[in-house]
């Protein structure tokens, strides 16, 4: 089947976005599929349910304003929907759709009992006061209400949302169902039922799956110079994690530009800065470097950790490291994946890389809904074994088929969904 009629008739093809992105990967891995699950590929190439919301809210001012909201449920075979809201100024529902079939896929790849959703809202948030965010936040919920529950769809954090966040749409969600509600989303407070390591556990399972490609590449992980893209949630505790093993890092680049030191920044100092200063240009002991000095810092391993199409094919033929790994959601075109895989540069591809986060949020649900907690020993150890055995088969999976990482793990993923649907059959 080809492409054109796999794009659903609300998204227009000028409008395809990381859709496309999702689609093109599909077609990569579908020759690999078993010969009894292929036939059943159109129905990863859809979402199974997508609602776009309006959300009014009064501004501070007495105002009102609009903004477009969107919960996007792309599989649920495998178990309730699963994955985050993000609050962005450039959120589409293409891109909703492209991170919640993601979202199917990386489940799938780990192995938690989840299907693939996420959310998100058009807006940019450094324009609302704190209250305007929350009142946000809590319409938002309320009006994706019809889709949610701790066994229907549970969100967690993406960009620009975080615990508290979450506390509002825990609280929103269980002040209508008039009962208190932990489970229906995690990444929340550890007070609030949140669980111990969440907040680091994408960027640990970076660190993880990186350690154990580092490992079959031959590359030592102390002494290595690290670069990451993206200073937030994922790409901060991962960089941390490669200090803390012995790494430098060797330069960051984050919304507000890029900073680089051969010897390896100090990343307190530069997190210090970025919290008084709200930019990373200008931190001690760190100088200024554009964009394209940074795509081609000398580094061994690059860590993307912000954005969708950060690697295309204008910077994929600058990149000098020997491993990239995908802290963030569909940061390499696939034009990109094509260069970088004639280049013989290994990419740990975002649905094995961050899939600490989800991990971690499947323990936490766990949690909430048995009322018991766990230590924060106990969660890693968990997580690192996770991450660990899917890295294992996914590179053997590469190794066998003689594909790349990518296609390997899409493969697991994508054969796990599709062997859900064919034991669960069509209804009616
Ligand atoms: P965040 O909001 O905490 O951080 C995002 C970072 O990216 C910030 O440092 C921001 O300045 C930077 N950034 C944004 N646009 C940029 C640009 N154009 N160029 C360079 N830097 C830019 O978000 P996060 O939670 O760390 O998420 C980052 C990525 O990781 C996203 O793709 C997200 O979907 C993915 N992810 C997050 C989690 C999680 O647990 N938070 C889990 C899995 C995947």
């Amino acid at each position: 089947m080809n492409n054109v009629s796999r794009i659903p008739s609300y998204l227009s093809p000028e409008h395809l976005g990381p859709w496309e992105t999702f689609l093109i990967q599909v077609d990569r891995v579908e020759p690999h599929l078993a010969p009894e699950l292929r036939p059943l590929t159109p129905i990863l190439t859809r979402p199974m349910r997508a609602l776009i919301v309006d959300v009014p809210i009064r501004l501070d001012s007495g105002e009102m304003a609009h903004f477009e909201g969107y919960r996007v449920q792309h599989n649920l075979a495998r178990g309730p929907g699963k994955g985050g809201i993000r609050f962005h100024p450039q959120v589409t529902l293409s891109e909703v759709m492209a991170l919640s079939a993601w979202m199917t896929v990386k489940n799938a790849v780990v192995n938690v009992p989840f299907g693939g959703a996420k959310g998100g809202v058009r807006v940019d948030p450094k324009q609302l006061s704190l209250a305007e965010l929350e009142r946000l936040t809590r319409r938002y919920t309320s009006e994706i209400h019809i889709l949610l529950g701790q066994d229907k769809d549970i969100p967690a954090p993406d960009i620009n949302t975080n615990e508290q966040t979450m506390a509002w749409i825990m609280d929103t969600y269980s002040m209508n169902e008039g009962r208190t509600t932990m489970g229906v989303v995690t990444g929340k407070p550890v007070s609030l039922g949140g669980s111990l390591g969440r907040k680091d556990a994408t960027g640990r399972g970076v660190f993880v799956t990186t350690v154990e490609a580092a490992r079959h590449l031959g590359l030592e992980i102390a002494g290595a110079r690290v670069a990451v893209q993206g200073f937030g949630n994922v790409g901060e505790a991962a960089a941390r994690l490669f200090a803390e093993a012995g790494a430098r890092v060797v330069a960051l680049q984050d919304g507000s530009g890029s900073i680089a030191n051969p010897a390896g920044l100090d990343l307190q100092a530069v997190k210090a800065w970025r919290q008084t200063q709200r930019s990373l240009l200008g931190a001690p002991g760190a100088e200024t470097i554009d964009a394209e000095r940074f795509w081609s810092t000398d580094a061994d391993i690059l860590v993307v950790a912000a954005m969708e199409n950060q690697i295309n094919a204008a910077n994929a033929g600058l990149i000098r490291a020997r491993l990239i790994v995908e802290g963030a959601n569909g940061p390499t075109t696939p034009e990109a994946d094509l260069i970088l895989q004639e280049r013989g540069i290994t990419v740990i591809p975002d649905v094995l890389a961050n899939a600490g986060g989800v991990t971690v949020s499947y323990f936490e649900w766990v949690q909430d809904i048995s009322a018991f907690f766990w230590t924060e020993d106990e969660i890693n150890a968990r997580l690192d074994r996770i991450m660990r055995e899917a890295f294992a088969a996914v590179w053997e999976a590469a190794r066998s088929k003689g594909i790349v990482l990518r296609t390997a793990a899409f493969v697991l993923g994508c054969e796990r969904v599709l062997l859900a649907h064919k034991l669960r059959g069509l209804y009616p």
